[in-house]
């Protein structure tokens, strides 16, 4: 399951260059060329998924069993005390490229990245109220 007119799917087919640091058969790991940090990696299936909604389970499974690694190589490499480790899925989110994708992104102290954590709070009822319906949604 490929798309030929998705940039992700060329990138695994080989047809456009990716610095590449990790792959197997299912999976591959590559240099996001605009990085936000020196070493910011992304994690893709070789397959064509939109998003964490539509990959199969052992596929992701697959495809996240070198987070370990991957992790500790890139903090090495980049002498970074932290990680962020993001996954952005529809266009609300943040996500530009429509192929599942991993972000790793090394973090040190004071690097001035970030993003707003506007922490809110929960009315009378409303948190029960939404642990209703996300218990319902997943109901077989
Ligand atoms: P998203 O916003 O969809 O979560 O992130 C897409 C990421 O893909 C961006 O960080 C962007 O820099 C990266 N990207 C887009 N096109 C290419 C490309 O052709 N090669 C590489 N290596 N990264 C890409
Ligand atoms: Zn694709």
């Amino acid at each position: 399951m490929q798309d030929s007119d998705c940039i992700f799917c060329r990138i695994a087919q080989g047809q456009i260059p990716a610095l590449r640091v990790w792959e197997s058969d299912a999976a591959l790991a590559f240099l996001d060329v605009a990085p936000l940090a020196h070493g910011h990696l992304l994690l893709i299936p070789k397959q064509h998924y939109h998003d964490v909604r539509d990959v199969p389970a052992e596929v992701l499974a697959a495809l996240t069993s070198q987070l370990p690694a991957l992790a500790g190589a890139v903090m090495r490499a980049t002498d970074a005390t932290g990680l962020n480790l993001l996954q952005n899925t529809g266009r609300s989110s943040g996500q530009a490229v429509f192929h599942l994708h991993f972000h790793l992104i090394p973090r040190t102290e004071a690097d001035g990245l970030g993003y707003r954590w506007n922490a809110g709070k929960y009315g009378e009822g409303q948190a029960q109220d939404l642990q209703s319906r996300i218990l319902d949604e997943l109901r077989p």
